[in-house]
């Protein structure tokens, strides 16, 4: 096997490559394809300068990796944070082609990012970074080549901006270039709660096989942003009992469960959960260890690690995060008998409902909402019984059923296109 270039290894780097090894393994994957698959396929750094508010000139770096595109044109949201780096983008755009490619999507995977720290800049700020680093990037992105969509610290205000830009790039506006759009420049109905809704259509399929009542089931969701927000909502309305959160900052806790609606107007007004009148503050490790019937880890990568996975008292995790559970720390959850819904499988509701607005972008034709979340309720079901089913006649966990289902699906686009030249 090739090394994997210094830039591109860090912990979530290997964290992905450990799972995929470890697929490939299991399904005696083609050496080749293999071999291909351990790298991305394009990666681009670039470094912006921008015009600050105060006059000051700022240097940005940013990247976008295009991991795989036997399937389609790739696809992978843009992350703004302060951690951002090289071998987490390139992690992430792994993980979207497997997720891409389980979920059935004529998609491969990619990701982007810029280092920065959205909370501190202003509007006019983000939106000059954000048309920097499109005109950056333009040669890679396109309805047809790679698609951006919102992820962590970036939202449909953002995607607007790069829409806007790339459109001005090429003469006329094209609104298939991103998805998460505002719905009036050809966003899609159901794109904003596509994420948590699929997280919550899970969760309750998982509730299911291991026969729990969702009355009586209790969930804790750590992260309180576009994901974890919404899953607590329709956590709610499925009528599980959503008894602590958190965000960056801290937790609350509330036996009898939050006032979710509540909980979601006082943190748009503040911008934080500190404070919060009707529940305990609690740290975001002792959110982890609540006792309940569901964890959602719906913020970052690497928080179940190797020190805290025997903490975690639960039936189950729903990974509504990319890549929140470390290779030692998935060991521990199977050893402890903790059902896991993998990232791949849980949070692809996102990409199903962004593959949804592309198709209606390129059709200029707009669905109704009820059928969108039919669509994605139908797709999202459907590969989570297959996966379980899998994960059952095979005797193997969630994570390997879902990678080997997309690898076999890969690996037969890559045998079939052959090599070029
Ligand atoms: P977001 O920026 O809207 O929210 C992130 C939330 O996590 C914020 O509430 C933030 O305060 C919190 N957070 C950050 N660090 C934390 C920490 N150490 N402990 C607890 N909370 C912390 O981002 P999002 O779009 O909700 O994405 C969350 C996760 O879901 C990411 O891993 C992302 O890659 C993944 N994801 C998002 C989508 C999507 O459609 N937005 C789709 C698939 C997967």
């Amino acid at each position: 096997m090739i090394e994997i270039p210094q830039e591109f290894d860090t912990l979530s780097y290997r964290d992905v490559l450990a799972q995929f090894d470890a697929a490939a393994e299991w399904l005696c994957l083609d050496a080749n394809i293999w071999k291909r698959l351990r790298l991305p396929q394009r990666a681009l750094c670039v470094t912006m300068p921008i015009r600050m508010d105060n006059g000051d000139v700022h240097l940005f770096q940013g990247f976008r990796v295009q991991h795989d595109s036997a399937l389609g044109p790739t696809k992978g949201g843009v992350r703004y944070h302060p951690d951002v780096n090289l071998g987490e983008v390139a992690a992430l755009a792994m993980n979207m082609t497997w997720k891409c490619s389980l979920a059935g999507l004529p998609y491969g995977g990619a990701k982007g990012g810029i280092r920065c720290n959205p909370k501190d800049m202003s509007q006019r700020e983000l939106q000059r970074l954000t048309r920097r680093y499109t005109a950056e990037i333009f040669p890679l992105i396109g309805p047809d080549q790679d698609i951006p969509a919102p992820d962590v610290g970036t939202n449909e205000h953002v995607m607007a901006w790069m829409m806007d830009t790339y459109s001005h790039q090429r003469g006329y506006a094209v609104p298939g270039v991103v998805t998460g759009k505002p719905i009036c420049i050809g966003g899609s109905l159901g794109r904003e709660e596509a994420t948590g809704r699929g997280v919550v259509y899970v969760a309750v399929e998982g509730m299911k096989h291991l026969k729990i009542k969702c009355a009586g089931a209790t969930a804790v969701v750590q992260g309180f942003g576009n994901v974890g927000s919404i899953a607590s909502r329709f956590l709610t309305e499925a009528g599980i009992r959503v008894i602590a959160v958190s965000d960056s900052g801290c937790g609350i806790y509330n036996s009898s469960g939050l006032n979710i609606t509540d909980v979601i107007a006082y943190k748009k007004a503040r911008h934080t959960l500190e404070g919060y009148p009707y529940g305990e503050m609690i740290t975001n490790e002792e959110l982890l260890g609540t006792e309940c019937t569901i964890v959602i880890p719906a913020a970052l990568s690497g928080q179940i690690r190797e020190d805290n996975a025997h903490r975690l008292r639960c039936r189950m995790v729903v990974e509504g995060a990319n890549n929140p559970t470390t290779k030692e720390g998935d060991g521990i959850l199977k050893d402890r008998g903790i059902f896991v819904i993998p990232d791949i499988l849980a949070n692809s509701g996102g990409v199903i409902v962004s593959y949804f607005e592309w198709v209606q972008d390129l059709q200029k034709y707009f669905w109704k909402e009820k059928e969108i979340n039919e669509k994605l309720q139908d797709i999202i079901i459907t590969a989570f019984n297959r996966v379980l089913r899998y994960s059952l006649s095979e005797n193997i966990d969630m994570r390997m059923a879902s990678m080997a289902i997309s690898l076999r699906r890969l690996a037969d686009a890559h045998l079939a296109r052959g090599l070029y030249p």
